[in-house]
C-alpha cells in the first residue's frame, strides 16, 4: 500500500482540487479519502497531484532524425520510400535507431508522461525495434503499427487481411498516414479488423489544406468524411476540418488527437480545438513526430492553451486542456486510465505549485526539475 497524503489533488473527470489521501494498492488506486495514512507515505505537501500524462500521438520512430528538413516542404521530409527521414532510417544501424528511442521515452518520462500512443512503421520489426527499446524503461505503450503492403495499390485482399491480422497480433491497433497513400477499401479492411478484434484504428486526415481540397475534387468527399465512412476512431490532426466534417464527427463518437505545436511548425494551420470542443468532440493531445517536436507535454499544454486563445480571441479555459492531456484518453480508449478515482490504474505525478491556480501552474510554470515523483502503473518511479 502507498499513501500519498498533503497534496492538492485533482480528483476525478472534472480535475476538481481537492485535499484528500490517495491510497494505492499494486496498481491500482483503491481510496480517495480522508483516511488515515498507512504502508509507504510520500509527503505530497505544497505540491499537486494530478493524473500523469498520456501523449496520445507520436512517432518515436523517427527520433533520430530530430530537427532535420526544416522549411523542406512535407513530402520531401516524410514521403516514402525516399523522404528525407527515410534515407536516415535506412542508413542509422539498428541499435542507434533504439537508443534515440530509448533517449526519447526517457524524455517522456522525465517530462511526467506515463502512456504514449506510438504510429509505428515497419511492419512487423518496426514494432518489435519499438519493443526492444522499450526494455526496462517503465512507460506504458499503445503501439499502432502499419504494414508496408498496406501502401501496395496491386495487392489482393486477402494478403491485405492476412498482413492486418499479423501486425494485430503484436500491437494494440493500426495507425496509418493518411488517405494519399492508401486506398480507401485497404482502409475499410483495417478499421474492421481492427474494430472486430477490440484494436484501435487510427488515422491522421485533414491536416493539409491542399490534400482535402484534392480528396473532395478526386472522391467527393473530403478526408475525414472518407475516414469516418471507412470505420476509423481516432483522427489525427484535423486542422483543416470543415464544418460539415466537424459534425459528422458527432455522429460517429470518434475522438480527436491534436497536435498544434506540430501544426505550427509545418505551417499547416492550427486545429479548431474551441469550436470542437463547443460542439462536444472528445479530444486528446500529441507531441507528434519526434523529429519535429520534443516529446514533452507540458510543451505541448502551453502551446495548445494559448494559440487556441490567440487564433479564436476568447477565453479557453485550461482545465480543458489538461483534459486532453489525461481524463479524456479513459473516453477515447475505453481503458481505466486518466483521472485519478477508485478502480483506475494508478498512474499519477506530483508536482511542486507554483503559482496560486493549480491548472494554470502546471500548464504555464512546470518543468522537469518541478515534477518530484512520478507513479505508473502504480510503481515509484522517481521521487526527488
Ligand atoms: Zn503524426
Amino acid at each position: 500500500m502507498i499513501t500519498i497524503q498533503n497534496g492538492t489533488l485533482l480528483y476525478g473527470e472534472n480535475l476538481l482540487p481537492v485535499t484528500k489521501n490517495l491510497f494505492i494498492q499494486d496498481n491500482e488506486i483503491v481510496e480517495i479519502s480522508e483516511g488515515r495514512a498507512r504502508g509507504k507515505i510520500i509527503n505530497a505537501k505544497g505540491c499537486i497531484v494530478a493524473p500523469a500524462l498520456v501523449n496520445s500521438h507520436i512517432h518515436l520512430g523517427d527520433s533520430v532524425a530530430r530537427d532535420i528538413g526544416d522549411g523542406e516542404p512535407l513530402d520531401k521530409i516524410v514521403k516514402p520510400p525516399n523522404g528525407i527521414k527515410h534515407r536516415i532510417l535506412r542508413e542509422t544501424p539498428r541499435e542507434d535507431l533504439i537508443k534515440s528511442m530509448r533517449d526519447s521515452l526517457q524524455d517522456m518520462i522525465q517530462t511526467g508522461t506515463s502512456t504514449f500512443v506510438d504510429f509505428r512503421e515497419g511492419g512487423v520489426e518496426g514494432v518489435e525495434i519499438l519493443r526492444e527499446a522499450l526494455e526496462d524503461i517503465p512507460i506504458r505503450a499503445i503501439i499502432l503499427g502499419r504494414q508496408e503492403s498496406f501502401l501496395d495499390k496491386n495487392a489482393d485482399n486477402s494478403e491485405i487481411v492476412a498482413d492486418i491480422q499479423e501486425i494485430l497480433k503484436i500491437s494494440q491497433g493500426i495507425g496509418l498516414s493518411g488517405f494519399g497513400e492508401v486506398e480507401d477499401e485497404t482502409a475499410r479492411h483495417i478499421a474492421q479488423e481492427c474494430l472486430e478484434n477490440g484494436k484501435i484504428p487510427a488515422i491522421h486526415a485533414g491536416e493539409n489544406e491542399k490534400m482535402q481540397q484534392q480528396s473532395k475534387e478526386q472522391t467527393g468527399k473530403t478526408e475525414v468524411e472518407r475516414a469516418l465512412e471507412a470505420g476509423f476512431k481516432l483522427l489525427v490532426h484535423l486542422t483543416s476540418a470543415t464544418t460539415q466534417d466537424l459534425e459528422k464527427i458527432i455522429e460517429h463518437e470518434v475522438s480527436v488527437v491534436c497536435c498544434p505545436r506540430s501544426n505550427g511548425a509545418l505551417s499547416t494551420g492550427i486545429p479548431p480545438i474551441k469550436e470542437m470542443w463547443d460542439l462536444g468532440i472528445n479530444l486528446l493531445l500529441g507531441t507528434d513526430n519526434v523529429m519535429i517536436n520534443s516529446p514533452d507535454m507540458f510543451r505541448e499544454m502551453e502551446y495548445t492553451l494559448k494559440v487556441t486563445r490567440g487564433l479564436t480571441r476568447k477565453y479557453f479555459p485550461p482545465v480543458e486542456v489538461l483534459k486532453m492531456a489525461t481524463v479524456n484518453v479513459g473516453k477515447a480508449t475505453g481503458m481505466n486510465l486518466g483521472s485519478l478515482e477508485e478502480g483506475n490504474l494508478a498512474d499519477l505525478m506530483i508536482v511542486e505549485q507554483i503559482s496560486r491556480d493549480p491548472i494554470l501552474s502546471l500548464i504555464n510554470r512546470t518543468q522537469s526539475k518541478n515534477i518530484i515523483g512520478l507513479i505508473t502503473d502504480g510503481k515509484i518511479l522517481y521521487q526527488r
